[in-house]
């Protein structure tokens, strides 16, 4: 069954792997409900080309995902303005790295927020219209963090830990509604926020921003190359179809073997 028609709503979608999902889900027709932060300009820029570029309608909300009434307008305007919400992606996402003694509360609340919390609150919103129609799809975006630890990460780490874990519940609670909840667990993807960890390596170590990508991707993944946005894009329509109508609560992975070690 064609995708055509349906409406997404993909969070974090001003900037990489958000990006490319509201990309991918656009040229399978769906209309797009693209949200994230960043310059106002610059986003209504990247709307417009995406409308240009796939011919499908393209919307823009400017919640903060950490704020739970501007994410229930999110999923209100969308329903409004694009008809309903039948594809959500839990997209949006922060990292920040340090040692837990040196780990600062305000970066582990807005980490839990943006990272956990938001996709309790979208979900919340979004799946009694889903249900009545009988139809959805939740995509949560976590990480080979959602499945195995790292120093340094342990907000980041807790909170994919729990996303995984809240695709579980939701998984169940939908079994038999029309409505499927998985998950994405993808290595690194170069996107500003797996390049702003290698910066901080390059520095750390003065070495050069190539050498320091590959150390960080050879401590963890076999294979030692980036994962690429588009690639978790292409999983995320997969689990949007009717080939995935049987999945529920599950993670899937696009890590290069990194979760097989
Ligand atoms: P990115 O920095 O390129 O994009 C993050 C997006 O989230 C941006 O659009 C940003 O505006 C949005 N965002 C951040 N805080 C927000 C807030 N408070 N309200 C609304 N939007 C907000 O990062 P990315 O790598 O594309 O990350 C996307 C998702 O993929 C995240 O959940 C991340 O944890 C996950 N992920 C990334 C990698 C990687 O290596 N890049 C690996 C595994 C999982």
């Amino acid at each position: 069954m064609s995708l055509e028609g349906r409406v997404a709503l993909v969070t974090g979608s001003t900037s990489g792997i958000g990006l490319a999902i509201a990309r991918a889900f656009a040229a399978e027709g769906c209309s797009i409900m693209m949200n994230g932060l960043g310059e106002v300009a610059a986003i209504h820029k990247l709307r417009d080309a995406l409308a240009g570029e796939t011919g499908v309608t393209v919307a823009y909300h400017g919640a903060d995902v950490t704020k739970p009434a501007e994410i229930a307008d999110l999923v209100a305007a969308t329903q409004k303005t694009l008809g309903s919400v039948d594809i959500l992606v839990n997209n949006a996402g922060i990292q920040h790295v340090d040692p837990v003694e040196r780990f600062p509360p305000e970066k582990w609340d807005a980490i839990i927020a943006v990272n956990l919390s938001a996709s309790f609150h979208t979900i919340r919103a979004a799946l009694p219209d889903m249900k009545r129609k009988g139809w959805g799809r939740i995509v949560n975006i976590a990480s080979t963090h959602g499945l195995v630890a790292s120093t340094h990460k342990v907000a980041y780490v807790a909170a994919k830990h729990g996303l995984i874990g809240l695709t579980k519940v939701i998984g169940i609670e939908c079994a038999d509604s029309g409505v499927t909840c998985n998950a994405i667990c993808p290595g690194f993807v170069a996107t500003p926020l797996a390049l702003a960890q290698i910066e901080t390596k390059a520095k750390a170590d003065k070495i050069s921003m190539e050498q320091a990508g590959r150390l960080l991707i050879g401590e963890k993944q076999p294979q030692a190359r980036f994962t690429k946005a588009e690639q978790i894009a292409g999983l995320a329509v997969f689990l949007a179809s009717d080939s995935a109508s049987n999945m529920q609560g599950t993670a899937l992975v696009s890590d290069g073997g990194w979760t097989a070690q």
